[in-house]
């Protein structure tokens, strides 16, 4: 199988890059589970913009510096945020459904507020954007000849030059995909391969991701060759719903901007102690407190309440969230939300340029995957599905711009020297211990003591998922893990590599910020010790 452009990944940015690279490449969309999958479609807040006239780009930008902790890169930022109007007018000519003024569907686009924002920016649909947004570019998708779309097939590994032995740059010439379903192995040439495969919080225990973010675009870069950036910096989501039935519920961060007060279980507000902007601090600082305030009362939760808002708002403004929560027997409207926080967003990654290309020629990175420079040491609230667009569109006209050679002949998948399984509870086993380390020892709050524990256990596990990778057949769990523990350690590594506390890194050890604000970069390559891989960009 060969192609212009391969897409592994099919979130908002996969998708929109496929959308813009069809009209003129072939495109392969692989996608591990359905195309609705990941979690651009769990999306509630919305997608952040400069689109009304008291608002500028100079505030955005200046919004997203200050939830950056200094780390930001201005290019990526400007880049971004001054195509943020254009990105979010592709999607209405797409057909998003966005919500809109009272005035009807012709009305102005109704911006929400969120954390971290000066302004009124955020552009939404009531509180299920990214399904609005995915939903209406699956029907894009599928209906245009020149996107190939392959449901229920997961990337294992890139095809480089490197491994195929070829001199010169190092370059990926496709990837080996296994096909869940139907249980084997197919090789995918392209001229042009992109990861677009989101985040990592299965990583961690508790996540507000979908169990599609397993790090797998990271380990594949890094595999073949890319450096990876700022992995330390795991965004936690102060409001995941607290329900032994709930799996990873989020209450969207708009509704604390929209006048939801967090509360002790004796109805006592906490934010103000905290920071003076209470319940609208950006959101480490308000994991942080919670995380502080659950640990010093000993409670398994705080609540947020939106209650005193009256039911009409809250039916308006949060009916999925109302909805849902009242399938656990909470009304919303009456009562408090019980909330902890979750792992939520991977603020590092691949590193790109503002093309999207990663430093392995024909491979880019999109999406949350990638570390473009916007994030910095946290992620303004909205900001990232913004990067899928903007930075889709830019790596479509990169490719489009570019003429190059068909890919040559891959060779075939080797499983001569496997064997089916024979013990899928090493992998079960393996899978949960990690996720735990992973959330006691590399939390919201870290220690070096605690970082070293981590590490240490996280090379047991990778000695045995390694043995047990090269011994048996790979199947979608083995894949996942194998991502996975890989990814915890480069996270692992970042954060031993980071000596001081910014944004959303807090060490015990090191409490205070360095005057000069450096990104993490890990290079990998046998070649290098780690010592030496850990180097740092400005
Ligand atoms: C609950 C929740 C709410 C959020 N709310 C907002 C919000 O309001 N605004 C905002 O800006 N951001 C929000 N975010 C963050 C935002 O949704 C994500 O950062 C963004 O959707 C990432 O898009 P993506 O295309 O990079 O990845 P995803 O949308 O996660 O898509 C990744 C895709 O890659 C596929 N995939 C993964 N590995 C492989 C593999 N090995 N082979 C093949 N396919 C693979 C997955 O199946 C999936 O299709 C939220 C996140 C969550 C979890």
């Amino acid at each position: 199988m060969a192609y212009d452009v391969l897409i592994l990944g099919s979130g908002l940015a996969g998708m929109s890059a496929a959308l813009h690279l069809a009209d003129r490449y072939r495109v392969a969309l692989v996608t591990k589970h359905e195309l609705l999958d990941g979690a651009s479609s769990w999306a509630q807040g919305g997608i952040a913009a400069v689109m009304e006239g008291t608002d500028s780009i100079e505030d955005h930008i200046r919004d997203t510096h200050v939830a950056g902790a200094g780390l930001c890169h201005d290019d990526a930022v400007r880049f971004v945020v001054e195509r943020g109007r254009a990105s979010v007018e592709w999607l209405v000519a797409q057909g998003v459904p966005f919500t809109r003024g009272h005035d009807g569907a012709d009305g102005e686009l109704h911006l929400t507020r969120e954390g971290g924002h000066s302004h009124r920016r955020i552009v939404h649909a009531a509180d299920a954007t990214g399904s609005a947004v995915q939903k209406t570019l699956v029907g894009q998708v599928k209906s245009h000849p020149n996107i190939e779309v392959l449901e229920w097939h997961i990337g294992v590994d890139l095809v480089t030059s490197r491994k195929l032995g070829q001199p010169g740059i190092n370059r990926v010439h496709g990837a080996y995909v296994l096909d869940i379903r139907g249980n084997h192995v197919k090789t995918i040439a392209a001229r042009f391969t992109v990861l677009a495969t989101g985040g990592a919080g299965k990583v961690y225990l508790y996540t507000t991701n979908p169990d599609t973010s397993t790090g797998d675009g990271v380990a594949m870069g890094w595999r073949a060759g890319a450096a990876v950036a700022n992995m330390e910096f795991i965004q936690f989501h102060p409001t995941c719903l607290f329900h032994p039935h709930a799996k990873s519920f989020l209450i969207s961060e708009a509704v604390r901007g929209e006048g939801g007060l967090l509360k002790l279980p004796n109805g006592e507000r906490f934010m103000p102690a905290h920071d003076p902007r209470a319940e609208l601090a950006p959101r480490d600082i308000v994991a942080r407190a919670i995380d502080f305030e659950i640990k010093k009362h000993g409670i398994d939760c705080v609540y947020l309440d939106i209650a005193h808002k009256g039911e009409a708002f809250i039916k308006e403004h949060f009916p999925t969230i109302y909805a849902r929560c009242l399938e656990f027997g909470i009304d919303i409207t009456k009562e408090p939300i019980p909330v902890v926080p979750a792992a939520h967003y991977t603020c590092g990654g691949l590193t790109t340029d503002l093309r999207g290309r990663t430093q392995v020629g024909n491979l880019y990175a999109l999406g949350e995957v990638a570390c473009t420079g916007l994030h910095g040491a946290n992620r303004l609230a909205s900001n990232s599905l913004l990067e899928c667009l903007v930075f889709s569109e830019a790596a479509a006209r990169d490719m489009l711009a570019i003429d190059s050679p068909p890919p040559p002949p891959l060779p075939a998948w080797d499983e001569s020297r496997v064997t089916d399984a024979d013990e899928e509870v090493v992998i079960a086993h393996n899978w949960d211990e990690l996720r735990r380390t992973m959330w006691n020892y590399v939390g919201i709050v870290r220690t070096t003591k605690r970082l070293e524990r981590a590490r240490h256990r996280i090379k047991l596990l990778q000695d045995e998922i390694h043995e047990f990778y090269a011994n048996f057949r790979v199947s979608n769990d083995l894949i996942e893990l194998r991502n996975l523990v890989l990814t915890a350690e480069l996270i692992v590594r970042s954060a031993l590599a980071r000596h001081e506390s910014r944004g959303l890194h807090y060490s015990r050890d090191y409490p205070d910020t360095l005057p000069v604000a450096r990104d993490t970069v890990l290079q990998p390559g046998p070649a290098l010790s780690s010592a030496a891989a850990e180097t740092a960009r400005t």
